[in-house]
C-alpha cells in the first residue's frame, strides 16, 4: 500500500484540535520553567463540587458498572429536561446522553446528514465543527455576516435565507449561543428570527447551548421556542463541560432532539460506545440535577471585569464586550504589518498568537483555528494573577510592535 493511502483522505488532512495543542504548549513551556500566562484552553477550574464526586463514587461502590441504556440512563435523561426546563414539551425518549457534547454534535451530523450534504455554521465556527461534518461526509459552509463584525459577528436572518437560496442541499444550521470563541449571547429575537428560518425552509436549527449558564450583568438565557412548529426541527445540544467546575473530563454531553432523530443517534450509539461511562452519568446526574450554583458565573464575572481593567491602553487591540461565556475575543488586525523587535512582521492571528507566546509568556488561542484570522480568543478562567500578569505582559509586548 502506498504511504498516501494508508490513512483516508478525509482524515489525513485532520489537524489536531488547537486548544488541546495550547495545553501541550502550556506544559511544554511550564517544564521548561518560562512564564506563562495561560488564556488558551477554556475549561474551568477548581475544585469538583463534592456532591457530583460522591455520587460518582457510589456508583461505583453500589456496583452501576454494567451495560446501561445506550442512549444513557433514564434518571439522568429526565433530569436533563429539568434542567433545561423542557420537561413540559419533551419525554425522555427525546432525550440522548453522549460522550460529551462533541459527540452529541457528531451524532447529529450523522443521523440527520447524506453524503455532501450541506451543513451551515455560524460565522466563527467552535474549532471542531468542521472536522465532524466532514468525518460525517457532510459539506460546511459557514454564513458569513453582511455587516461584518459590526455587530460582534452574529448572523442574521437575512445571512441565512441569503445562504440557503445558494445551497439547497443544506440539512442544518448549527449555532453557538453563547458563542465561543466571540463571547456573544443572541437575544431571544435574533433566535426567534432564526430559528423561524429553519423551519420555514424545513432544516434543522441545532443550537449549542454548552455555555448557557455563564451570562452575566443580570441577562438570562433566550430559550428558543418549542411548540408543535418548531419542534420537528429543532436539536438543542449541552452538557456538563462548561457550566460546572471541573467536569470537562468527565465527557457527559446530551441532545434534546426530536424522536425519530434520537431514535437514529441512539440505535448508532448502541453500536459504537453503548452510551457513555455509567459511573459517570450518576456524577452527571448529580450536577444537574442539585440546585445550581451561581458561584462560577459570579466568579468568572469577576475575572471578566478584572481582565477588561488590566488591559486597559493595549495598543493595536480592540477588547469586545464579554457578555456571555468566558472568552475574550480581541480583534487584533491593527497589529498586522508591524514589525516585532526580532523584525518579523505579523501577518495573521497565528503570527500573533505565536509572537505572544515567545515575547510574553502568553498564552491565546489563534481566530485561525475558528475561521477568523484577525481575532484571538482568552479564555478568563484562570487564576486573578495570571489574568494581571499576563495583560500586563501583553500590553508590552503590543507596544514594542513597530
Ligand atoms: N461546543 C462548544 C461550543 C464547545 O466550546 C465545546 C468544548 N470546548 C464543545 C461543544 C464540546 O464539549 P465537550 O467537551 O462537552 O465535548
Amino acid at each position: 500500500m502506498r504511504e498516501h493511502e494508508r490513512i483516508s483522505a478525509k482524515l489525513a488532512k485532520f489537524r489536531p484540535s488547537l486548544t488541546l495543542e495550547l495545553k501541550r504548549l502550556v506544559g511544554e513551556r511550564r517544564a521548561k520553567g518560562l512564564p506563562v500566562y495561560d488564556f488558551g484552553l477554556g475549561e474551568t477550574r477548581g475544585e469538583l463540587a463534592l456532591h457530583i464526586r460522591e455520587a460518582g463514587e457510589r456508583a461505583y461502590r453500589e456496583g452501576h458498572t454494567m451495560y446501561g441504556d445506550p442512549a444513557g440512563i433514564p434518571e439522568l435523561r429526565r433530569s436533563v429536561l429539568e434542567w433545561l426546563g423542557l420537561e413540559e414539551q419533551y419525554e425522555i425518549d427525546n432525550v440522548v446522553i453522549t460522550a460529551g457534547a462533541k459527540q452529541s454534535l457528531f451524532n447529529i451530523f450523522l443521523a440527520v446528514c447524506n453524503p455532501a450534504d450541506c451543513v451551515l455554521f455560524d460565522c466563527a465556527p467552535w474549532v471542531s465543527y468542521q472536522p465532524l461534518a466532514v468525518a460525517a461526509y457532510a459539506f460546511p459552509v459557514m454564513v458569513l455576516p453582511a455587516a461584518g463584525d459590526r455587530n460582534y459577528l452574529k448572523v442574521t436572518p437575512g445571512d441565512l435565507e441569503r445562504n440557503l437560496k445558494m445551497r439547497p442541499h443544506a440539512k442544518l444550521f448549527l449555532l453557538n449561543s453563547p458563542c465561543n470563541p466571540t463571547g456573544q449571547l443572541y437575544t431571544a429575537e435574533e433566535l426567534e428570527g432564526l430559528l423561524r428560518v429553519c423551519v420555514e425552509h424545513e432544516i434543522y436549527f441545532v443550537l449549542d447551548r454548552l455555555y448557557w449558564r455563564v451570562v452575566f450583568d443580570g441577562a438570562s438565557y433566550p430559550e428558543p421556542r418549542v411548540d408543535d412548529e418548531t419542534r420537528p426541527w429543532l436539536i438543542q445540544v449541552d452538557g456538563i463541560s462548561k457550566n460546572f467546575r471541573r467536569t470537562g473530563g468527565l465527557r457527559i454531553g446530551w441532545s434534546v432532539a426530536p424522536k425519530d432523530v434520537s431514535r437514529a443517534m441512539a440505535n448508532l450509539q448502541s453500536h459504537y460506545t453503548a452510551g457513555p461511562a455509567v459511573p459517570t452519568q450518576h456524577s452527571a446526574l448529580a450536577a444537574v440535577s442539585h440546585p445550581y450554583d451561581e458561584e462560577l458565573c459570579e466568579n468568572l464575572r469577576r475575572q471578566r471585569d478584572l481582565l477588561h481593567r488590566e488591559v486597559e491602553g493595549i495598543q493595536h487591540v480592540t477588547v469586545w464586550p464579554t457578555p456571555a461565556t468566558f472568552y475574550s475575543f480581541w480583534d487584533v488586525r491593527e497589529a498586522f504589518g508591524k514589525r516585532t523587535p526580532a523584525g518579523d512582521v505579523l501577518r495573521s492571528s497565528n503570527d500573533v498568537m505565536r509572537y505572544l507566546v515567545e515575547k510574553a509568556g502568553v498564552v491565546t488561542a489563534s481566530g485561525q483555528g475558528f475561521m477568523q484570522d484577525g481575532y484571538l480568543r482568552l479564555s478568563f478562567a484562570t487564576p486573578t494573577e495570571e489574568i494581571v500578569g499576563g495583560m500586563r505582559a501583553a500590553k508590552e509586548a503590543f507596544a514594542k510592535l513597530e
